[in-house]
């Protein structure tokens, strides 16, 4: 008798002080199951249509249209807006009832991801075969963009000024191009032998384009020319075109299910497309909040956030300025500082999941794992916490309470043992303003990679977070 209710107790005491993790589909009723399937239907749509930023660009002002958002430099009447800055940036609002100096609900993602630029003197041959030369953006293993099918998406401006639209490798019907890698047979001492950050070299990663020539065995460079030819006929380009483009090499095909139950999906671009589509649904879900409602999907992440598209710009003032004027106020800068010092911001990224091959470089007590909801991250950085922003306590504590009001699950993780790397977010970049702020996103295995993958219950409660976030007084 006494031995049973001495256990009790210790249980009782358990449920009691103990955190326990909970994974999401132990929690999901079939109702939340069937809403976790159709939100990730549309997200994997999302990540089809917007494989580089100024695609999620023309993605999101479509979505937000069609949601009742209105341009705000074009008609800066109503509730609902949008802005676009240079096609590679974008922000929505929600105009709440309280002033906007009393401060933004902002969640912020980024919509460019890891990929292969062109350099702008691209297009070459060598041994009877044309080969567009590539420029990396953003931290690639090399390797991975070797031996499989590739895409080209972007933007060219012409010489009589005009911007041409490309996108080829998506359709079955279209061609793809590649990156041949070496057979394994001669590979033994040029890459075998080597250590993986020397063995595969950024000048070699040279899509071929091209093996048909035009002109006979006198035509000079009658290879490249095919290719010239071909861009002419197709979209009225010249070789010095190249020079105004920006293509981009992105991993042909579309986001695909992953595992029998098809719980996990697989793609290129969910860093950080998936924080991004999350919160655009979110915010377009909202009716009026108390505080304004700020989405904002920015550029430049992946290198840094610097350009005039990325986070360290003043993109986010200039809309906040417009703001004020859509509510019949002058935007000062007193009120604006103030607007921007008092706002609450989730920076909405991914964070590592643990990997279960290589759990030696995760502190596992601390790192996120797939399907356990999603993860907020109270500092980034690297060594000692170096280039992040640390969230405050007091910010932490708020958020929980939200995700625990809402019935979110969620996780928190750390990218990596402390000595093991590290890496940052735009966090510190919205940190200058003095408002509180917290990476918040989904966890996601093979990172950076041309197919990472994430769990169809985290993007879910990722849309249930950022929801609850964007309402909360
Ligand atoms: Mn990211
Ligand atoms: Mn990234």
């Amino acid at each position: 008798m006494e031995k049973t209710s001495g256990r009790q107790k210790v249980e009782t005491l358990r449920k009691k002080v103990v955190r326990e993790s909970r994974l999401v589909w132990d929690v999901l009723t079939s109702k939340d199951k069937r809403q976790v399937f159709s939100f990730s239907d549309r997200y994997k749509r999302f990540l089809d249509a917007a494989k580089t930023e100024r695609e999620a660009v023309r993605h999101i002002v479509d979505y937000a249209r069609s949601h009742r958002f209105v341009d705000i430099g074009k008609n800066p009447k109503g509730q609902r807006f949008y802005k676009v800055n240079k096609r590679k940036s974008v922000a929505l609002a929600v105009l709440g009832s309280e002033p906007l100096e009393s401060g933004l609900n902002l969640i912020v993602s980024h919509i460019d991801a890891p990929r292969l630029d062109l350099k702008q003197n691209p297009l070459y041959e060598e041994v009877d075969l044309a080969f567009l030369k590539t420029h990396y953006y953003g931290g690639i293993k090399k390797y991975q963009w070797l031996a499989r099918p590739l895409a080209i998406h972007g933007t060219v401006v012409r010489r009589d000024g005009r911007s041409i639209d490309i996108q080829i490798g998506e359709d079955p019907a279209d061609p793809v191009f590649t990156i041949s890698d070496l057979l394994p047979h001669l590979a033994h001492k040029i890459q075998a032998d080597k250590k993986v950050s020397e063995a595969f070299q950024g000048e070699k990663l040279n899509v071929l384009v091209g093996s048909l020539p035009v002109g006979n065995h006198e035509t000079k460079e009658r290879f490249k020319l095919a290719v010239l030819d071909h861009l002419h006929s197709a979209y009225g380009l010249i070789e010095e075109d190249l020079v105004s483009a920006e293509l981009e090499i992105v991993p042909a095909g579309n986001a695909r299910d992953i595992g029998w139950d098809c719980g996990l999906i697989g793609a290129y671009g969910q860093d950080d497309r998936v924080c991004a589509y999350a919160s655009l649904e979110a915010v377009a879900d909202i009716g009026k909040p108390k505080r304004t409602a700020v989405a904002l999907f920015m550029d430049k992440e992946e290198i840094g956030s610097d350009g005039s598209t990325g986070a360290k710009s003043r993109f986010l003032e200039d809309f906040v300025a417009d703001l004020f004027e859509a509510t019949g106020r002058v935007a000062d800068n007193r009120s604006l500082r103030a607007a921007l010092m008092h706002s609450k911001a989730l920076s909405a990224d991914v964070n590592c999941a643990l990997d279960p091959d290589y759990q030696e470089v995760h502190e596992k007590r601390n790192a996120a794992k797939i399907g356990y909801g999603v993860c907020i991250t109270k500092f980034t950085g690297s060594r000692g916490k170096y280039g992040s922003s640390d969230a405050n306590a007091e910010y932490l504590g708020l958020v929980r309470r939200l995700l625990n009001d809402n019935g979110v699950v969620w996780q928190t993780g750390e990218l990596g043992k402390v000595d093991e790397g590290g890496g940052g977010t735009i966090a510190k970049f919205l940190a200058v303003y003095g408002m509180e702020v917290l990476d918040c996103g989904t966890p996601i295995l093979s990172m950076h990679s041309p197919f990472e993958i994430a769990s169809k219950a985290d993007v879910y409660m990722t849309y249930k977070a950022y929801r609850a976030f964007f309402q909360s007084p």
